[in-house]
């Protein structure tokens, strides 16, 4: 692109990152297939493995389908590099790699997929690595939970499951203060709804398995950094300011600068943990980007007529659907989600468990599954499914009770997806009664 203007959002979803195919003139980016890549001479070998020199080595470390990948999501987070890995729990894994020590810590919310709380609560302690699971809605408490040894803060710009959304700004400020990143899971929102480095958040995670595929197709992750952290001010990172020794005690940050993180998280988190995104994978998410702007304006008009459906069902408790003015979210979502709130959200029917399990059997458009994001209209029940790891204290925190179904509304024919979600409510309201 030739002007110096930065390109539309739409205009980088479908050329970020990719151009034709030099060789062959492939207009469409092949999947380079493939584990390694010849070296020119024993000089070129050399310098691309002491990092001086950018090129492909082994596609642990970097391949050309997923870098273009990279290079689209960087563009549409309006960030300076990306990181793709595995999934979005490969993702987090890499994130917190590069900043974390034994004994560390970090602050996140409380209400976070239920996956990510198993993960940080659970699986991160035995890297010696320690969460502080706080309600970020109070940014006091957010304060008080800083520690000398808090390395950053985590949260999801809107939530998994809940209707959540965090307030980017107050939060940034916080980490400002305490000389720490913000990281940002913008999976439920993508940077077609929310764009997180806009608020001074530093680093952003992805679930590319959810919308930015979007056909529910490919498992993969992605850490964006805004490149805008001071990774050596704080003597707090040493994994990205002090000399590295396998790479002859060069420093991450002295030699790459804004792409300190994203060099690191390839050269160090990838070389060594070795949770790479799969060429066939980045393909299909490059594909699914494509359209993310059309899907997401779709998912969110679906989304909100179905909240506004269901929020006038007498077999509905309670919706909790930051598009819907009832929200206590609602302001924070006009603030940071203007295009729309996103497509999943919870609602509580009446009966309980019994019933939330009963909506859930009875559909017949909506998909039983664990996934979020796709195409197709999805149900789950949470208690049941993804937060049944969770004590009773967390799922209530994270807005997983036992009468809560969570939808991840998709893009069909809007009357048809009211009239099963009808149909699967009367289902449920006999269950009900049946209890009584
Ligand atoms: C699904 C999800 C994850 C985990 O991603 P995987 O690709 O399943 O590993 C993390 N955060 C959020 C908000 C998610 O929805």
């Amino acid at each position: 692109m030739k002007s110096n203007k930065t390109p539309g959002f739409e205009t980088r979803m479908i050329h970020a990152g990719t151009q034709p195919e030099p060789v062959t003139g492939a207009r469409q980016t092949p999947i380079f297939q493939n584990t390694s890549y010849v070296f020119h001479d024993a000089d070129h070998a050399a310098s691309l493995f002491n990092l001086q020199t950018f090129g492909f080595i082994y596609s642990r470390l970097t391949n050309p389908t997923v870098a273009a990948l990279e290079e689209r999501l960087a563009s549409l987070e309006g960030g300076r590099g990306a990181t793709c890995c595995a999934s979005g729990h490969a993702a987090q894994i890499l994130a917190f790699f590069a900043l974390m020590g034994p004994g560390d810590r970090f602050i996140a919310s409380n209400r976070l997929y239920g996956g990510s709380i198993t993960q940080f609560g659970k699986t991160f302690k035995k890297f010696d690595w320690h969460v502080d699971f706080v309600d970020v809605d109070e940014p006091e408490a957010v304060r008080r939970a800083l520690t000398d040894r808090t390395k950053a803060i985590f949260v999801e710009s809107l939530a998994n499951p809940g209707g959540v959304v965090s307030d980017l700004e107050a939060l940034a400020a916080i980490a400002q203060d305490a000389g720490i990143p913000l990281i940002v899971d913008n999976t439920m929102a993508t940077p077609y709804l929310c764009r997180p480095f806009e608020w001074g958040a530093d680093l952003v995670v992805h679930s590319t398995t959810k919308f930015l595929s979007g056909n529910g197709t490919s498992v993969g992750g992605a850490v964006v950094d805004s490149g805008r952290f001071d990774w050596s001010r704080s003597g707090k990172f040493p994994g990205l300011a002090e000399p590295e020794p396998a790479y002859h005690g060069l420093s991450f940050y002295e030699t790459f600068g804004d792409m300190a993180f994203t060099m690191q998280a390839h050269a160090v988190g990838l070389r060594d943990l070795g949770a790479t995104m799969a060429p066939m994978n980045a393909f299909q998410t490059l594909l699914g980007s494509e359209t993310l702007s059309l899907r997401m304006e779709r998912h969110c008009a679906n989304a909100k007529a179905v909240a506004e459906f269901l929020e006038a069902h007498p077999q509905v408790d309670w919706v909790s659907c930051a598009a819907l003015p009832s929200s206590p979210y609602h302001a924070l979502a006009q603030k940071y989600l203007p295009l729309g709130a996103g497509s999943v959200f919870t609602f509580g029917v009446k009966g309980g468990y019994e019933a939330g399990v009963k909506v859930v059997e009875a559909c017949e458009l909506f998909s039983h599954l664990a996934n979020i994001g796709d195409t197709r209209s999805l149900i789950l029940h949470p208690a049941s499914t993804t937060h049944r790891q969770l004590t009773d204290e967390q799922r209530e925190a994270a807005g997983a009770g036992p009468e809560v179904v969570r939808l991840s509304v998709g893009l069909e024919t809007l009357n048809d997806l009211v009239a099963d979600l009808d149909q699967a409510l009367t289902a449920a309201s006999r269950v009900a009664a049946a209890a009584d």
